[in-house]
């Protein structure tokens, strides 16, 4: 059978592509990618003639079947999504696990993720940190998920998208506490590339009065509670989550 290679490619930066990511595109008959038309340019600039397939969060049920078919059969497949690592807040979860079922090799070509470009210079404790991905769209789940998560003392990671930025930040604001620390790594590896770290509370207020800042796409982190300061930041979320739940009934 073939092999299913899950390759990484730049979250702005186009250099960021890997000498082995590039071969590999250039090698393979058949590159799945999210959105076919967004990776051509990608792929015409490193010379690639795969046939493109297009595999999304609609069809990747059928998809991953048909892709399944074609590794058996012996041909070699890439996996690529719009930016970064797939399966990483992206499709191919579906596909990996068929291929592994299968008993298909999957094997991994790194690569840029925004989550730990972001992690690596943020100056939070990256020992141990916990990836939400993106929050709710509806402020009641967002608000329910960040009380579910304010004792936890690990680093959190979320991605956040330019149209709510400002409102997530809030939300952390209100739900961890106006001292705790976070960082809005904006736009990496881009032209307008911005990191600024401050406490929530701060953090709110320059965002919110630049629009600037509120333009492209976001990695959020927020220090984790802290030891003597989880108890009380426990019972201060629960406070304004009760708040918050009597507001909305
Ligand atoms: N698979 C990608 C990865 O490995 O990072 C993530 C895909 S997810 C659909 C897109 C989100 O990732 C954006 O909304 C943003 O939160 C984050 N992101 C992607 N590129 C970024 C960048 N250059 N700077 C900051 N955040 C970025």
């Amino acid at each position: 059978p073939g092999r299913l290679w899950v390759v990484a490619t730049p979250i702005g930066n186009l250099e960021d592509l890997s000498g082995r990511a590039a071969q590999i595109l250039r090698d393979i008959p058949l590159v799945a990618a999210e959105d076919t038309r967004h990776s051509a340019p990608l792929l015409a600039r490193i010379g690639s003639r795969a046939r493109t397939i297009a595999l999304h969060e609609h069809n990747e049920r059928e998809q991953a079947a048909r892709l399944v078919e074609s590794l058996l059969q012996g041909t070699d497949v890439a996996l690529i999504s719009d930016a970064g690592t797939p399966l990483v807040s992206d499709p191919g979860f579906r596909l990996v696990r068929a291929a592994r079922e299968a008993g298909i090799a999957v094997s991994p070509v790194p690569g840029p993720c925004a989550a730990i470009a972001a992690l690596s210079v943020a100056g939070l404790p990256s020992d141990r940190f916990v990836f939400e991905g993106f929050l709710a769209a509806r402020a009641s789940a967002r608000r329910e998920r960040l009380g579910a998560l304010v004792a936890e003392s690990r680093t959190l990671i979320f991605y956040e998208s330019g149209h709510r930025i400002v409102d997530a930040l809030k939300d952390m604001r209100d739900v961890f506490g106006a001292q705790r620390e976070g960082v809005v790594a904006r736009e990496l590896t881009k032209i307008f590339e911005t990191v600024i770290d401050a406490p929530l509370g701060e953090l709110v207020d320059r965002v919110e009065a630049d629009a600037n800042q509120q333009r492209g796409e976001f990695v959020v982190l927020v220090a984790g509670a802290s030891g003597e300061a989880a108890d009380a930041t426990l019972a201060e979320g629960r406070r304004v989550f009760a708040l918050l739940c009597e507001e909305m009934s």
